[in-house]
């Protein structure tokens, strides 16, 4: 039995200065059951390579380009993609009956990439201009997910769908060229659930922004008045870059106020809803405690400014997952402020930050809420301690 039936090689350099060329082609196993296709709209100076193996049962593909470009291969319920439009994009994929398994590195503004299976989802998207790889590897009983942004190991997960687990979300923000960026990656075990994006003309004339400007998550707190209590940890590299503990303290309980406040439910703690722990742990660990705490990210990463890793589990309510934890992390390497003056404002980043546990998406990514500037979840360019109208609405569909 020969075992490679079909070798495809494309290469693709747009010479002329006035020409765009977009390309579609795909190739199908002989039974129809696995099947790669890739596509390119290639204008002057875009290139894409692409080549394709494809096997008795077995499939494999790698993709390059400069450009908008997408490639996918798989068979029923079961395919890898990777896409990007004004960035870079190099994947590798391949897939079996039993088992599929990608990765992908991507590069500019407005970028994303994701891995389906029959049983589990992993999605990860950045804007800006930062660097986000994603890899995968599921098969119908595990999902082994991981990435990093900038170099920076974000997310790391091993998920089955037949355990309580049901997904884990990393959110956050990195430094870029001029401004501040932000990524956005999760991995789902279970059949794709859903992101609730209202499609809308968003008002940007109103004060607050527009009340349909947000998106949900797919988990929230499940429990009636959760009252969410925060650790956070209280250690050199909060003291050592002239923030005052106390101070982050008050500048946290806050932003839980102010979610507070929006809502009919007691989010967080009206008492004790900060803990200081000096010998609390920095980073995102899953051990039980929501954490807030800063750590010197290493120097090779040092483009991250904070994440929140969110953890969910089921059972659904009312569609929503269950979160069970999340922890917020601040890279110590950034000029921090309580003040809201001279620095990057602890309030305005914790708001945002809380927001996600919530069950509030970001909306930098949609181009029709990008522009609405008022919101709390979507990019930081500068303090704001409130509200937007869209964050307001969101968390009044959430919580009541
Ligand atoms: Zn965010």
């Amino acid at each position: 039995m020969r075992e490679l039936i079909i070798l495809v090689v494309v290469a693709m350099a747009i010479v002329s200065p006035v020409m765009a060329v977009s390309a579609n082609f795909g190739v199908s196993g002989d039974g129809g059951d696995l099947s790669v296709s890739n596509r390119f709209s290639l204008t002057r100076d875009d290139y894409a390579d692409s080549e394709t193996s494809l096997g008795r049962n077995v499939v494999s593909s790698s993709l390059s380009s400069v450009g908008l470009a997408s490639g996918s291969i798989g068979g029923p319920g079961k395919t890898f993609s990777a896409s990007t439009s004004g960035g870079q994009l190099s994947s590798s994929m391949s897939a079996s009956p039993g088992m599929t398994q990608g990765s992908a590195q991507i590069s500019g503004s407005g970028i994303q990439a994701e891995i389906v299976t029959q049983d589990n989802y992993v999605y990860g998207e950045v804007d800006e201009g930062a660097k986000m790889s994603l890899k995968a590897q599921g098969t119908n009983d595990v999902l082994q997910a991981s990435a990093a942004v900038d170099g920076m190991p974000v997310l790391d997960t091993v998920l089955s769908p037949v355990g309580d687990d049901a997904g884990v979300s990393s959110e956050g923000l990195f430094a870029a060229e001029n401004s501040i960026g932000s990524y956005n990656i999760f991995a789902v075990s279970g059949s794709p659930s859903f992101i609730s994006a209202k499609k809308h003309r968003a008002e940007m004339r109103l004060v607050g922004g527009s009340p349909n400007s947000y998106i949900l998550n797919r988990y929230r707190f499940n429990t009636k008045d959760p009252k969410v209590k925060v650790s956070l940890t209280n250690n050199y590299y909060l003291t050592s870059i002239g923030l005052n503990a106390q101070e982050v303290k008050k500048a946290i309980e806050r932003s839980g106020e102010t979610w507070d406040a929006a809502s009919r439910q007691n989010l967080f703690a009206d008492y004790d809803m900060v803990t200081l722990n000096p010998y609390g742990r920095s980073g995102w660990i899953k051990d039980g405690t929501n954490t807030v705490s800063w750590t010197m990210f290493p120097r090779r990463y040092s483009g991250a400014l904070a994440g929140v890793t969110t953890w969910y589990a089921r059972p659904r309510v009312g569609g929503f997952y269950s979160v069970r934890e999340f922890d917020i992390s601040f890279n110590s390497r950034y000029p921090w402020t309580t003040t809201g003056q001279y620095g990057i404002d602890v309030q305005t980043v914790a708001t945002h930050e809380f927001g996600h546990p919530l069950g509030l998406a970001d909306l930098y990514n949609r181009r029709i809420y990008r522009e609405d500037g008022q919101q709390i979840m979507n990019s930081y360019d500068d303090a704001q301690r409130t509200l937007g109208n869209g964050d307001i609405a969101g968390l009044k569909r959430l919580y009541g």
